[in-house]
Parts: C-alpha cells; structure tokens; sequence
C-alpha cells in the first residue's frame, strides 16, 4: 500500500499504517472502489524515541467521545484551547513549545520532538493523505493535564467508559494512562 502518511503516524507494531478504528474495528481505507474515503484521527503519546500509546479512531468514533463530554466540559475545553491557540500566534510561534500546531506537508517529527519531554500528537487522515484543513498537533504534558482539568469529574468517568476498548495498555504505564488521556479535539 502506498501512502503518504509519515513513519511517525504509522503503527509502531506493525510499522504500517492504521488499518482499523483502534474502537470499533472498521476499516480506515476503502474497501471497494465506490466506499467513500473515511476520515480518521491518529494520536500517539509519545516520550521522545518511545510510544506510551496510540490509537486510530475514525471520525465517527471521535463524535461519540465528545458527544461523551458534557456541554460544559466541551465548552472549558475548547475555550481553554482558544486562549492557548491566541497565545501561540502573539507569541508567533509554539508557546514555550507547549502546543504546535503544524501544517501537515511541513511536519517532521524530529524537528519538534527534541522540544518536548512527553507529548500527545494528533493528525486527522483521508484514507492514505492528510485530511484537508486539520493542522498536526502537539500538546506537552502539561497543558494536557490542564486540558483535562476543564473536563467535569462526570465527563472524565463518561471518558473512561469509551477509552475501555483500550485494555493493552502495559500495567507500568497504566497509572501514567489514567492521568493523561487522549484528548479529542
Ligand atoms: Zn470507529
């Protein structure tokens, strides 16, 4: 299969590309010549030179995780990140390298990993491409534990039932897992 998707967003086990919604198992590319190309999001937490855990969620399984969220929670989110996303541009660059947001032909993993301890990144794709007009993200460790604390204690537990899918986390990481979840966003 050939694809433009970079290594850094490819299966670490496998070293291919996601083939399946890590959630409900459907297929990410086409099956036929006539299904329509599903979109989906990749996000991998990664320590530089090691993955903590990745997953592939098409686009409908992205909608149920923030139909899991309450208003509220989503409300706190999304201005939290409004105000992160405005800092970064007045500050005309990734604010103290905490979040970039990276136009995906111009992502190269190794020229933001040395920026960071331990971060989540996320990409949307269209079957073997990038999806139009969704940046390359990376969140530092830190501003994803002040993303989740705009999250209700209701909306982390509705979270928590939708991550159940993922049971392959090592037990080492797991306490580590249970305070940095994917964000959907
Ligand atoms: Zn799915």
């Amino acid at each position: 299969m050939k694809t433009s998707i970079p290594d850094a967003f490819k299966n670490t086990v496998t070293e291919e590309e996601f083939k399946f919604c890590s959630r409900c198992e459907k297929p990410l590319f086409k099956q036929n010549e006539d299904d329509e190309e599903v979109v989906y999001m990749i996000e991998k937490c990664v320590i530089p030179g090691d993955i903590i855990y990745e997953l592939a969620l098409c686009l409908t399984c992205v909608e149920k995780a923030q139909n899991a969220m309450s208003e509220e929670s989503k409300e706190n989110m999304q201005q939290f990140m409004q105000n992160k996303v405005v800092e970064t541009l007045e500050n005309d660059g990734p604010i103290n390298g905490l979040i970039d947001m990276i136009d995906p032909n111009e992502f190269k993993l190794s020229e933001i990993e040395g920026n960071y301890k331990r971060f989540n990144l996320m990409g949307y794709f269209r079957g073997g491409e990038f999806a139009e007009k969704f940046p390359v993200v990376c969140i530092s460790e830190d501003i994803m534990a002040q993303l989740q604390e705009q999250l209700s204690k209701k909306t982390k537990e509705d979270l928590d039932d939708f991550m159940d899918f993922m049971n392959d986390i090592p037990p080492e990481f797991s306490e580590l897992f249970d305070k940095r979840k994917p964000v959907f966003i």
